[in-house]
């Protein structure tokens, strides 16, 4: 692993998911990497999203993305941290790639084909946001990219444009591979239905209210065979168990897991107990985010010194990619 890169949509309030299924390693390998380690607030995917996409908002969402991330633990001050439309060569390569990608290729993406199954008029957009990420990845020539197992399919089809793209124009990109966390490659919502998404609305977000994350956790579903407090329960067909998995130390699981299936313990007390291990996780970093919220200017500051960086990287990428394509006195 040299250099790392992955993004996350200011589309709403980062949740649990994607703590665990993406920043939680983004930590890990920024200690590991420095600056190669680069992250990205990726403000033109969120354009895609009709629903969640507001010009007035957007300005907040994608700082309190940085807010969140930094605060979960993300130093910019050891990595490389920005937001994507501070480097426009993204979208240049973008539309490079996009000239080679086939449409066939892009439609039978799932995550296009369930995005854009919710919406009455599709944005051409939402058909080209893998070919987006295919250039926020390669533009750094990134070989290694931690994300959720949601992203699998693009990462798949991001290794198959940079292969296309070596074979017609030459060596230039490595093919990148994903990092999933073994632990929590997909977090469930709080529905225990759909995978847990910004756009679903059935997320625990990461600086929400410890009493709104209590009411949540209260009315979750649980084993739907446990219906009184007598029946036993199987802890493997119980969301709030899988949440244990993430929070809980083993020993705890264990205790929850046996008292479910012997119904000595009442799915409100292991919500109680699940309770107190998530903001024993939370609660350091919504002081951090309530900290770096009366110094906004350090949050700005580290993006600027974030974007120098990257941009630096991108235009060197795209100058090589310029010349390759044989455009007229590329720059
Ligand atoms: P949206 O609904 O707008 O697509 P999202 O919640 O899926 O938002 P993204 O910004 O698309 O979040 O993804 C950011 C990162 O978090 C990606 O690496 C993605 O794979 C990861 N991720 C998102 N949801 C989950 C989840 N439920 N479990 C594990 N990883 C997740
Ligand atoms: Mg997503």
């Amino acid at each position: 692993m040299k250099r790392v890169l992955s993004g996350i949509q200011p589309t709403g309030a980062i949740h649990i998911g994607n703590y665990l299924g993406a920043i939680k390693q983004w930590v890990e390998i920024g200690e590991q990497l420095g600056k190669d380690a680069l992250f990205c607030i990726v403000d033109y995917h969120a354009l895609t999203n009709p629903d969640a996409y507001d010009p007035k908002r957007l300005p907040q969402r994608t700082f309190e993305a940085a807010l969140a991330n930094i605060a979960a633990g993300l130093d910019p001050e050891k990595i490389t941290l920005f937001v994507q439309s501070h480097v426009p060569e993204h979208t240049e390569l973008s539309w490079i790639f996009t000239t080679q990608t086939p449409v066939g290729d892009l439609t039978r993406m799932t995550q296009y084909k369930d995005k854009s199954a919710k919406l009455k008029s599709v944005p051409a957009g939402l058909l080209m946001y893998p070919v987006l990420q295919a250039a926020d990845i390669l533009i750094y020539k990134a070989d290694t990219v931690p994300v959720g197992e949601d992203q699998l399919q693009h990462l798949e089809l991001t290794r198959e444009i940079a292969r296309r793209f070596n074979h017609t124009f030459g060596d230039t990109f490595p093919e990148p591979k994903a990092l999933l966390n073994p632990k929590a490659p997909r977090v469930p919502g709080i529905d225990g239905a759909a995978k847990m998404s910004k756009s679903v609305g059935n997320t625990i977000e990461l600086l929400e209210e410890p009493a709104s994350i209590w009411e949540k956790l209260r009315t979750a579903p649980t084993d739907p065979a446990r219906v009184r407090r007598n029946d036993p329960g199987d802890p493997d067909r119980c969301l709030i168990f899988k949440y244990h998995t993430y929070f809980s130390p083993p020993e705890v699981q264990e205790a929850v897991a046996g008292g479910c299936r012997t119904a000595g313990i009442g799915c409100v007390d292991c919500k109680k107990m699940l309770f107190d291990r998530m903001m024993e996780v939370l609660g350091p970093i919504q002081e951090r985010a309530a900290e770096l919220r009366r110094h906004p200017e350090a949050v700005e500051a580290a993006l600027e010194d974030g974007a120098g960086r990257a941009r630096a990287l991108a235009q060197e990428t795209m100058h090589e990619v310029r010349v390759k394509i044989g455009l007229y006195k590329p720059y």
